[in-house]
């Protein structure tokens, strides 16, 4: 959504612009105080977008902005500026100059940590703190307030819940694809048998699913959904996915299978019911999902297991030592899902250059993952 400055409402209608974007923020909230996790997920990427806004805004609007928040602090005006200038020069270990800083004046008790650093110049009870540090002062508290306001919207909303209606539209928007879109990646294709060799490649969520159809001989109806359309999505076609899926569940009966699975499959290859061209769901889709009960293989792994489990879930398929498996766990542990899978991928292939960011689709870990392999070839 455009946001233009101030200095272009002759251009661009900034107050329509700054409407909608008011209105999507609301509804967003609304739709994200579903959960403790799609709460921080929101105040994460809403503290990106305050920091990218206001890295680019220009001066005079960052100034408007510190006094549209109500808080006590006042960017230096120039007469200011010169008044104080000795003593800002000889207190800023800034390498920029004081001509070229812009200095904002705060309570210094709102900056100890500026302060016990020696970072700002003192006086009379404020801190003058260069422009450059003064983002972090303002997003440490928009990030409290924030995450204070959504932690209370989430409690109320507990308590009392939203009619199914709005609930089914605020899901909707919550589910759908709030991650930049993927390029759709064109795989090989892949014949039944060769789903064991490339399981290699699979991301944690996969191969937890994977290992557990072989032992199992079955998956319960999620595990099936995430996985069929994992695989249908690296290069399955639907004629041996029926074959994998037949094989796979070798302790029913073929008049089993094709009375209670085989619809399923038709369903994600879009023969069966909506006819839809379902393709492999996304990261947040399945860290965003329900909690699976315990006998469902399905969710992602660094989400919905418990330490210990992602440890073996781990250790099942990537060779990490235990200092790797647990910054891994910690990463997890901090709620940073992604990352901590596309660590895994780091660590299992040192020198993979190939995701230089949080893997947001399984067949985005699956692609880097061969993509690596084949450089090693
Ligand atoms: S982060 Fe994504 S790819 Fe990795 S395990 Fe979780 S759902 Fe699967």
């Amino acid at each position: 959504m455009p946001l233009h400055s101030n200095e272009s409402s002759n251009a661009f209608n900034v107050e329509l612009e700054r409407e909608n974007d008011n209105t999507s923020h609301w509804l967003l909230r609304l739709a994200f105080a579903s959960s403790i996790e799609s709460c921080r997920w929101f105040v994460n990427h809403e503290h990106w977008l305050l920091k990218l806004r206001y890295a680019l805004s220009p001066l005079k609007e960052k100034a408007e902005f510190v006094k549209s928040i109500q808080l006590p602090y006042d960017y230096l005006t120039a007469p200011q500026k010169a008044e104080l200038y000795d003593m800002l020069s000889g207190s800023t270990l800034h390498s920029r100059s004081v001509e070229a800083e812009e200095f904002v004046k705060v309570p210094w008790t709102h900056v100890t940590d500026l302060v016990a650093k020696r970072h700002v110049l003192l006086h009379k009870g404020f801190a003058y703190v260069p422009s450059s540090d003064f983002f972090s002062v303002i997003s440490s508290r928009f990030r409290d307030q924030l995450e204070g306001e959504m932690d209370r919207m989430c409690r109320l909303l507990l308590a009392n819940p939203i009619e199914d209606r709005v609930r089914t539209l605020l899901d909707h928007i919550r589910n759908s694809e709030h991650e930049a879109p993927q390029k759709q990646v064109k795989f090989d294709e892949l014949s039944a048998g060769d789903i064991e060799a490339s399981s290699s490649h699979f991301p944690p969520c996969m191969s937890f699913m994977y290992g557990h159809l072989k032992s199992d001989k079955h998956l319960k109806y999620n595990g099936r959904l995430q996985f069929g359309l994992f695989l249908k999505s690296i290069g399955l076609p639907f004629n041996e996915a029926m074959l994998f899926w037949k094989r796979a569940f070798s302790k029913f009966s073929d008049d089993e299978f094709n009375k209670s699975y085989a619809y399923n499959v038709r369903h994600n290859y879009g023969l069966e019911g909506k006819r839809a061209n379902y393709g492999c769901w996304n990261c947040k889709q399945i860290i965003l999902g329900p909690q699976p009960a315990p006998s469902d293989h399905s969710g992602c792994p660094f989400k919905h297991q418990s330490s210990e489990q992602l440890v073996a879930t781990l250790q099942s398929t990537y060779s990490l030592n235990e200092l790797q498996l647990k910054e891994v766990v910690d990463i997890a542990r901090s709620g940073h899902f992604q990352t901590a899978c596309s660590r895994v991928l780091e660590l299992h292939q040192p020198n993979s250059a190939a995701l230089t960011e949080p893997v947001t689709t399984p067949t985005q870990f699956y692609e880097a993952s061969l993509a690596q392999a084949s450089k090693k070839m």
